[in-house]
């Protein structure tokens, strides 16, 4: 036993603490030999509480609650916020509880905390790692400010549906991207050393395949085979596993017929086992239930035996456990092995973080003052938010504009919008509480400018209170009003230039949001016609959260920003691209298709047997709409242009573990400095399995200057080269490979080597 601090039971039975020389370890095996059996199973229990500093409601519920909080019966909290409240829920903990085991409290904090960074698709499409794991780590600080020491984030579920309302919440439809966005985002948050007090426990989600949900439509059933899994949609966990994540969120779906929550197989034996990962699982909420409606346990009581046998170790809100799994103990259906292990990987976390030194570690009110929502977070924000937009079309170069203009017109039902760009998930992202589109452009055109502003339209007729969650409300869309429309078009045909803000309501795309249409809902569309009639000279500011078919504004209007839900200081950033003191570098991380039906559209597809081409129209594609992507994945334009040449392979041969080098040249061939994503695709052309006809392996964001030229290089070796092989091995196989540079995943400057054994 070791020397204490905090945590004096009694006299004998001391544990814990402050001894820095006692590993974790030994800490953790001396807190569990002191457990009872009804103590273990309550590390083991998740609740959410609503509640502010006054603590727990009277209410039945909440009552339950602080009943089982007092008994030292309840693990860790979700959803409290805030260092008083968070001080007052530990406390009851501490002054109530026999083992005095503090409780560890999470939170959705999925974008920014209260300074709010772009929603994570719209940032991925930055390409840049080093400002993704910044923003991770602001958000860490101001979550660890208020109290909270787990945020259950990133979503790293590849996801290739523009259905899928969650597709707003990961990095997109590939795999290679998704990975190292993931790891960059864990870094964030958990920093070097979880017990640094502006650090918290990241978790990876949704293991596994909840980004594949059948149809786009969320919860759906998932129906891949084995191969894909572990190709497509098990590597970003792999690397986040590695990457020293503290905790797993399993998900609601089920894999060819296994719910993940019971699912043995990905839990115990690949997560747990094969990748050596100590960490914690905590179920999705209440997915230990939901296997009931799944039709694969006959209650909860099953339901828990299944979870916990198939290493689900925290029940989030199911209720499952704390009923069942003493009695499952004593009927030796589980055993008190499986018990332990679950309690020591919680354990293991409170003492990683410091929980058990000081309980309160986390709870200053100085720190919450001085951390959150500072000047120096929003200019990262707005550095992140610039760097996050794409530039999907400039045909006659209209943009950027200049800021002594004459005139300029704003207009859209998202153009002085001060909430949408908060999007989903925006956590303590307060309401309205975002710069508007409209305030960016004024605070930066010359003073003579003219600003014109007209909504034109809603975009939704509001069935909540402003600033109420939206969360559980169905939204109703505007599809009548067009009376605004007039007074619009008026201010568009007084304008030299016309913003035009379109796209969706932050909510959208989030949990539970699948659309079977991508278009622009409402009477938008009407708008953007009638706009476009009287003023030629438009740029449409889209305002989005998943891949939208915006074919109609592609063929007819001159340019189009894709903006996304760009957070905090979204109309600053946006500002900085449009008038050009920021020239955009932001490429695609998912597909823009041509029309809903294309979905789910991806760039790394494979071939099939009949392949489509421009002499096989209508193999494998289909006869009334392209085969290919409006916006291929990887695509972002910019102010210049880059030219791309000289693709040199130093070998022409390999063996499987040998390495190539590959250098190519890339030209800035315009009159602006600039930024560009250079992307390296791989095809392996024959596979004991069929393999994509390409797939993004590397990628360099470089700085060119204007008139210059830079020589970029990447390194081909058996990471790059390796897939889940017919023997169920990550191997390299012999054969002919193509290589292509390009800056984006239409790329056609090739090259060919050849594995050897
Ligand atoms: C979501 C998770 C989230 C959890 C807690 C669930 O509905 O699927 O992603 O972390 O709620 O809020």
């Amino acid at each position: 036993l070791f020397s204490v601090k905090n945590h004096v039971v009694d006299s004998e039975k001391v544990y814990a603490t402050s001894n820095l020389d006692a590993k974790i370890e030994e800490k953790v095996d001396s807190v569990l030999a002191l457990m009872h059996l009804n103590e273990k199973i309550g590390q083991l229990v998740q609740y959410s509480g609503k509640w502010n500093a006054t603590g727990p409601s009277t209410s039945k519920g909440d009552q339950h609650k602080l009943d089982k909080l007092k008994k030292g019966e309840v693990g860790s909290m979700l959803n409290i916020t805030s260092v008083a409240s968070i001080k007052e829920t530990q406390k009851i903990v501490m002054e109530h509880s026999r083992l005095k085991i503090p409780l560890i409290f999470g939170y959705d904090v999925i974008h920014g905390y209260k300074t709010i960074f772009p929603i994570p698709l719209g940032e991925s499409a930055s390409w840049d790692l080093d400002i993704i794991k910044q923003s991770a780590s602001i958000a860490a600080k101001e979550t660890a400010a208020s109290g909270l020491q787990w945020t259950f984030a990133p979503m790293i579920d590849v996801s290739r549906d523009a259905r899928w309302g969650r597709i707003m919440e990961g990095a997109g439809e590939d795999t290679y991207l998704n990975t190292v966005i993931g790891v960059a985002r864990i870094h964030g948050f958990q920093g070097d050393d979880l017990s640094h007090p502006n650090t918290i426990a990241a978790c990876a989600k949704h293991f596994a395949g909840y980004g594949f949900a059948e149809a786009g439509r969320d919860y759906n059933t998932v129906n891949i085979g084995e191969y894909e899994l572990h190709n497509t949609i098990l590597p970003p966990f792999k690397a986040a596993a590695k990457a020293g994540v503290a905790t797993f969120m399993n998900s609601f779906n089920d894999i060819d017929g296994i719910p993940s929550t019971g699912n043995k197989v990905l839990q115990r034996d690949i997560l747990k086992q094969n990748w050596s990962w100590n960490g914690l699982v905590v179920s999705d909420w209440g997915s230990i239930g939901e296997m009931i409606a799944h039709g694969y346990a006959e209650d909860k009581k099953h339901a828990t035996q299944i979870a916990l046998d198939a290493g689900s170790d925290m029940d989030m809100e199911s209720y499952a456990y704390e009923a069942n799994l003493e009695a499952l103990v004593r009927e030796n259906k589980i055993s008190i092995e499986q018990i332990d292990d679950a309690v020591k990987r919680v354990l293991r976390l409170k003492f990683e973080l410091g929980l058990f030194d000081d309980p309160y570690k986390y709870c200053n009110e100085e720190r919450e003052k001085a951390n959150i929502y500072t000047d120096e977070h929003l200019a990262v924000a707005r550095d992140v938010a610039k760097k996050s937009i794409v530039l999907l079309k400039n045909e006659t170069n209209l943009l950027p504009i200049t800021k002594n203009l004459k005139s300029i017109a704003v207009i859209g039902p998202l153009a002085d919008d001060k909430d949408a760009p908060l999007g989903n998930w925006r956590a303590k992202g307060e309401y309205n509480s975002a710069v508007s589109l409209l305030e960016g452009v004024k605070s930066v055109v010359d003073k003579n400018t003219k600003v014109f502003y007209e909504k034109g339209v809603e975009l939704t007729i509001p069935t909540v209170k402003p600033g109420e969650n939206q969360f559980l409300h169905p939204l109703k869309f505007n599809n009548t009003d067009v009376s605004g429309i007039k007074a619009a078009v008026e201010v568009a045909k007084k304008a030299e230039v016309v913003l035009l803000a379109i796209g969706e309501n932050a909510y959208q795309t989030g949990e539970g949001r699948s659309q079977s249409e991508i278009g622009f809902f409402g009477v938008q569309q009407k708008l953007l016609e009638a706009i476009y009639k009287v003023n030629k000279n438009v740029v449409i500011v889209l305002m989005n959260g998943r891949p939208m078919d915006i074919s109609w504004a592609a063929n007819n209007v001159p340019s189009i920003l894709e903006c996304w839900f760009l957070g905090s200081e979204s109309g600053n950033a946006i500002a900085d691209v449009l008038f050009g003191d920021y020239n955009p570098s932001g490429k695609l991380p998912v597909s823009f298709p041509h029309n809903v039906g294309q979905e789910p559209l991806y760039y790394n597809q494979k071939n099939t047997g009949r392949p489509f081409s421009p002499k096989h129209v209508t193999y494998s594609g289909y006869t009334d709409t392209p085969k290919s992507a409006l916006y291929p994945f990887g695509f972002g334009l910019s102010y210049t242009t880059f030219e791309y040449k000289n693709l040199e392979l130093d070998k022409s041969e390999i063996l499987k573990d040998g390495e190539i080098k590959l250098s190519v040249e890339i030209s800035n061939t315009g009159t602006r400095d600039g930024e560009e994503v250079v992307q390296l695709y791989i095809r392996d052309l024959v596979g004991s399995l069929t393999r994509p006809i390409k797939e993004l392996k590397d990628f360099k964001k470089v700085m060119i200057k204007a008139g210059e030229t830079k020589i970029v290089n990447f390194t081909i070796n058996s990471e790059k080269l390796q897939f889940y092989t017919v023997n169920k091995k990550w191997e390299v196989e012999p054969g002919d490979f193509n290589v292509w540079v390009g800056g984006n995943s239409e790329a056609s400057l090739k090259g060919v080597f050849r594995v050897v054994e």
